[in-house]
């Protein structure tokens, strides 16, 4: 079925009767030419463009709970290409130009807004460094505009100016940036792969990877074993642990991010801002939520809930920024677990196991990444060969130390900066 307005308006007016479910709910095959481990945007986003770029569609997405219930729909869902270090810069690029015809590909509505993204500088130093991430931004082909502090004001002018601890000197201003609603991401890649003949098996858990002689053979799961010529593992924050059922120890470490949003309210906040200093970022959803987060929670942890801390340091951040904010009530805040690299850059390469490849290591930048990770990913297993846009992100740079793609200088300890 395709989704138009008038399609709309017809079962608008005959009771809503004709809608059918969006994707089917197939038993597990015996045995599939590839199977991808997780049904978040990552894995679903591979199942779509292995069948639609490469006609590869005797494929089963395996989700351990239900499709999108990951950090694909716990994201602030912020959608950008402002990276700054080769690798990086072309392959979100790349994501960006994705997002931008990925309503009409999929035929779905993911409310995709580019309501143009500021991101804040304090001081000469910090200009400096955005000036020359802009300047790479714009070689790249993308859009990069520089404000003063009066050009800030105009835009956002309930920030607070006179802070002194934090004064605005300006801000690099990104207009093709924004948001997207996250969890509709995930249902449209679900629907154009379930289209196409992939098999999207949910309540179903990986509990093994069968390996023999050094070549993958298949998997273990709670419905029973399924045997595949390729397995991709797209698991994110539970990436370490996966990789450890095919004997791989990754250069990953698992965090909490926690996330906020407020009562609706009305609209206030027409751009996504975000304030380095404080850790802070901020866009308001299309229900009058100010959606809203920080940083890591600093310890490594599996659980999907973060701590009282953090919270803390996020309030102060944005009353810092934006007093205003102090009279917004809280609703609810959740957190998700994110892959830290050792360089805050992510892996999708081929493992030493023949037939098993990998795609791991998103933190902040997973959800904005999901189209071009889709894309590569797929490429790189229906050909073997890496994508143009994703030959930087080889596992083996940990071991060698050739290609660290540090963006922020960081890597898994954000605190120690
Ligand atoms: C609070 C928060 C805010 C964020 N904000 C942003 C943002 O604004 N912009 C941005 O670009 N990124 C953001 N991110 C990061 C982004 O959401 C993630 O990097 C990205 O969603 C991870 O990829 P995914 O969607 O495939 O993950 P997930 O949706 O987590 O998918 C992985 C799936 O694998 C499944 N799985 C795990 N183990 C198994 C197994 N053994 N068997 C079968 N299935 C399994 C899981 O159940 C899960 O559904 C944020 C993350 C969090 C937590």
């Amino acid at each position: 079925m395709r989704y138009s307005a008038l399609r709309v308006i017809k079962e608008g007016l005959t009771g809503n009767r004709g809608w059918q479910p969006v994707w089917r709910d197939p038993e597990p095959k015996a045995e599939y030419d590839i199977i991808i481990i997780g049904g978040g945007g990552h894995g679903l986003a591979t199942a779509y463009y292995l069948a639609k770029e490469h006609g590869v569609t005797n494929v089963a997405v395996l989700e351990k709970g239900y499709l999108g219930g990951g950090n694909v729909g716990r994201n602030t869902t912020l959608v950008r290409a402002n990276y700054f270090l080769p690798g990086n810069s072309e392959f979100y690029s790349h994501s960006l130009k994705l997002w931008e015809g990925m309503e009409h590909d999929l035929n779905y509505n993911a409310m995709h807004s580019q309501r143009g993204l500021i991101n804040l500088f304090h001081s000469d130093a910090q200009r400096d460094a955005f000036v020359r991430r802009g300047n790479a931004m714009i070689n790249q082909g993308d859009d990069a505009i520089l404000l003063d502090r009066d050009g800030v004001r105009k835009m956002v002018p309930y920030l607070d100016f006179d802070n002194t601890r934090f004064p605005i000197y300006g801000g690099l201003y990104h207009p093709r940036g924004g948001t997207a609603r996250h969890d509709a991401v995930a249902w449209g890649y679900a629907r154009g792969a379930d289209q196409r003949g992939v098999d999207l098996i949910q309540q179903c858990e990986v509990t093994g990877i069968d390996i023999e002689g050094g070549v993958v053979k298949g998997v273990q799961t709670t419905r029973g074993a399924i045997r595949a010529k390729k397995v991709g593992i797209v698991v994110a924050g539970r990436s370490g642990q996966v990789a450890a059922m095919a004997g791989m120890r990754l250069p990953i470490e698992s965090h909490v991010l926690q996330a906020f949003v407020t009562e609706g309210l009305k609209p206030c906040i027409d751009h996504v801002v975000s304030f380095g200093m404080g850790h802070f970022y901020i866009s308001q959803s299309d229900k009058g939520g100010l959606v809203f987060g920080g940083d890591l929670d600093f310890y490594a942890s599996y659980a999907a809930r973060g701590n009282l801390p953090m919270v803390e340091h996020v309030m102060e951040a944005g009353m810092t920024l934006m007093p205003m904010i102090g009279k917004a009530r809280v609703l609810r805040s959740w957190g998700g677990i994110m892959d830290m690299t050792p360089d805050g850059s992510p892996i999708i390469d081929k493992t030493d196991t023949e037939g098993l490849f990998i795609d791991c290591g998103w933190c902040y930048g997973g959800f904005k990444a999901v189209p071009a990770s889709g894309f590569a990913f797929a490429h790189l297993m229906a050909t073997g060969r890496p994508h143009d846009t994703a030959e930087k992100f080889r596992l083996d740079r940990f071991r060698t130390g050739v290609s660290i793609m540090d963006e922020e200088g960081t890597g898994a300890q954000h605190n120690l900066h």
